[in-house]
């Protein structure tokens, strides 16, 4: 099992550097960032399994943030934690509205705070990663975050892999640049059309290394298919 993974968003650095010291001597690996914009950039970079989630944070406030995740589909079902020195009730349940899984009032006990994390990735991990999934000689292990090819390793990044996901998940099917680009980085996401071509040729060059058939599919004027008859 990897070590599970955390985003940290927050912009006082004492906090983070407690929360970080606290959570790797639980074996968590921590990415941080520091305001909003910073925090979607290491969604994409980090793929965390959980995200700890300050309120009050410059410009983007943290309930702004949690909304624009929620939008993107890789990651509705990403466990959200707001951090808040806030505790009135309303704003409790206001931060649930906006699609928190939980919600945590500084000044928090670290253990506390970890095993409040330790729960939602549990409740999260049964629907997103206790699976596989396989299209023709390719096996996805959604919990280990790995890919194999014939048994062989298929190195991914991060994008790679949730683009692999998402066609796999839909083998078959003919997607737009438009489509995948929804899919796998979410509407709100300022991605040109043609950074999906730059992941579609990184991933097919991972899968298909050491001359194994191709299987992805590119249809003229159309998109892109996951697909045995791709040759
Ligand atoms: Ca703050």
């Amino acid at each position: 099992m990897q070590r599970p993974s955390v985003l940290v968003v927050e912009d006082e650095a004492p906090l983070v550097t407690l929360l970080r010291y606290n959570l790797e001597k639980e074996g968590f690996a921590v990415a941080e960032a520091h305001d909003g914009e910073e925090a979607l950039i290491q969604l994409r970079e980090a793929a965390p399994d959980a995200v700890l989630l300050d309120w009050m944070l410059p410009r983007v406030s943290g309930l702004e943030v949690c909304r624009q995740i929620r939008r993107v589909p890789a990651w509705r079902d990403l466990p959200v934690i707001i951090l808040t020195a806030r505790g009135e009730e309303g704003d409790r349940v206001r931060g649930l509205d906006s699609g928190a899984d939980d919600y945590i009032v500084k000044p928090f006990s670290p253990s506390e705070l970890i095993a409040r994390l330790r729960a939602v990735i549990r409740r999260a991990r049964p629907a997103t990663t206790a699976e596989t999934l396989g299209f023709s000689d390719l096996v996805m292990d959604l919990a280990a975050h790995r890919v194999a090819r014939s048994g062989h390793p298929v190195r991914l990044g991060p994008t790679e892999f949730r683009l692999l996901r998402f066609v796999m998940e839909r083998p078959g099917r003919v997607f737009s640049r438009e489509q995948l680009l929804d899919g796998v980085w979410g509407r709100e996401a300022e991605v040109e059309l043609r950074t999906v071509d730059v992941h579609i040729r990184r991933l097919r060059k991972a899968l298909n290394e050491g001359g194994r058939p191709d299987l992805i599919r590119t249809v003229r004027a159309a998109g892109y298919a996951l697909d045995t008859a791709a040759n």
